[in-house]
């Protein structure tokens, strides 16, 4: 079975999606990209996708009896689509000039000193790659994504790539589950009787404004999602990954903030300097301006919901980043990698915007109810409770007079059943110790392997290493002086019912 949502041959769509992904020059081959760095990031940008569509076909699709699928296209500029297709498939297009943009930007920023300069060791940038202008297509000769020198902003540079690369994919995620394309499509009904009008400016607007809405709600909650896998991923070592990835992720203001940053970083790549009413009236996309600014209040209203800030508060919060965001726009294109606040674009739409706004939400109201007709609902599921895999315990005991304190772990084996394999943690004079061992029971035993290794079997074997006579069971809460062993066993645990409850206890 193919277990990823990515199509690789126009076959596995129906044929109505089939001709506009070949009207757009086809599918992508990424054989083509020769380096390494790049190579990688494309690759981990295609595996956000697919768990992006995976969350959705999750949250929207189960017993919908339609699936989505999505597929890299051939086309050089920026740009991603949505469509809702015959034979219950739909499908989303990304343009493989988007990921090569939205990596040059990230990776170029991160290879410049004087953007986030508290990530990593900056010092090590030369701003090598120096950036003149912003091409409107994949430039690879000019334009390319190159690798940050710092590894520690290397890894940083991909993770707000893809958090840049949710955004847009989100976006177009939303066009679906929000209903549009049903509208879109009611437009153009074969029979006239059944035919809506085309939709008006303001209400391709309104629907382009609710997209990106949408866009951010993705982009945030994937972000949560990755912040909860932490317990999985080996991200607890003081080395390049594990540092820049508590950076991004173990902070959720923090995550919110470079989510922010992405976010609108994608909207100012492509805008103009300026935005006003009449400009904005003759063309059917709501101008970056406008997105740029409708991000600030979607992101206001998420740390008032969040974080119970105040209007105020979260005004003032989102007004920083935004200027975070555009000083790194502005120094990613002066020659000396130090440029001057372009506020124009921003500031033109905050003074021009007038009333504007409001008529687009009244258009928006307005299409609520058509909407309702096609929008996804969110699937209920049942969540089944799942079964142990892992357990841990805390032990206090006296080793020649002296108080020890060991936690063991147990983990079920990948093969056996009836297999367990277990590591012991404890602080001697000597230094830490980590000592990985299994335990075998008998294929007739009955009872909760777990519950016997941890009580008895483990902590037998335990006794044995560490010469303890007798343990008593305490809370790992009341072990948090233990700063060093705990730390030291989050760094090494396999076990993540014990790395959840030490990233709690020791509260980073
Ligand atoms: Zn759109």
């Amino acid at each position: 079975m193919k277990m990823t949502a990515r199509i690789s041959d126009l076959e596995e769509v129906s044929k109505d999606i089939a001709i506009v992904i070949d009207d757009k020059g086809g599918l992508y081959d990424e054989s083509s990209i020769e380096e390494d760095f790049y190579k990688h990031l494309f690759a981990s940008a295609v595996s956000h996708f697919d768990h992006l569509v995976k969350l959705a076909t999750e949250l929207h699709y189960d017993g919908s009896g339609r699936r989505l699928k999505f597929g890299i296209v051939k086309k050089a500029g920026i740009g991603a689509f949505a469509c809702v297709g015959k034979e219950d498939i739909d499908f989303i297009g990304v343009h493989f000039g988007t990921i090569a943009l939205v990596s040059a930007i990230f990776t170029r920023m991160m290879s410049n000193p004087n953007i986030l300069p508290n990530v990593g060791d900056a010092s090590l940038e030369t701003n090598v790659g120096q950036t003149y202008f912003i091409p409107v297509q994949e430039d690879l000769e000019n334009f390319s994504p190159c690798r940050p020198t710092c590894s520690i902003r290397g890894y940083f540079s991909r993770f707000l790539a893809l958090t840049g690369l949710d955004f847009i994919f989100g976006h177009e995620i939303a066009h679906i589950t929000h209903g549009h394309l049903g509208i879109l499509r009611k437009t153009e009904h074969f029979d006239p009787q059944k035919r809506r009008p085309k939709l008006s400016r303001l209400e391709t607007h309104a629907l382009e404004l609710d997209a990106d809405g949408g866009a951010t709600k993705w982009t945030l909650e994937y972000a949560n999602r990755v912040r909860n896998w932490r317990h999985k991923l080996p991200v607890e070592a003081n080395n390049s990954l594990g540092i820049s990835w508590r950076e991004f992720y173990a902070n959720e203001r923090k995550t919110i903030r470079y989510c922010f940053f992405a976010s609108y970083l994608t909207l100012r790549m492509t805008s103009a300097d300026s935005w006003d009413r009449v400009a904005q009236q003759t063309v059917s996309q709501p101008l970056p301006p406008y997105r740029m600014g409708m991000l600030m209040q979607v992101y206001a209203s998420a740390l008032m919901q969040f974080f119970d800030l105040s209007p105020e508060q979260a005004q003032s919060q989102v007004s920083a980043w935004c200027i975070e965001s555009e000083q790194a726009h502005a120094n990613l294109l002066d020659e000396s990698g130090k440029g001057e606040l372009q506020l124009n674009a921003i500031a033109s739409f905050i003074t021009g915007v007038g009333n504007y706004n409001e008529e687009v939400n009244s258009a928006h109201e307005i299409l609520a109810k058509e909407l309702s007709e096609f929008a996804m609902g969110e699937t209920s599921r049942m969540t089944h409770p799942r079964p142990r895999t892992c357990d841990y315990v805390v032990l206090k005991g006296l080793q020649r007079g002296v108080e020890l304190f060991v936690i063991i772990e147990a983990k079920h084996s990948d093969e056996n059943p009836k297999a367990l394999e277990l590591q012991c943690f404890f602080q001697e004079h000597e230094g830490i110790t980590g000592l990985p061992f299994s335990l075998i029971f008998d294929s007739n035993f009955e009872g909760n392997v777990l519950d016997e290794a941890l009580a008895s079997d483990g902590r037998n074997y335990v006794c044995g290493v560490t010469q303890v006579t007798s343990f008593e069971t305490v809370k790992l809460a009341s072990i948090l002086e233990k700063t060093e062993l705990l730390r030291f066993s989050l760094q090494h645990s396999k076990c993540p019912k014990l790395k959840v409850d030490l990233i709690q206890v020791l509260d980073i």
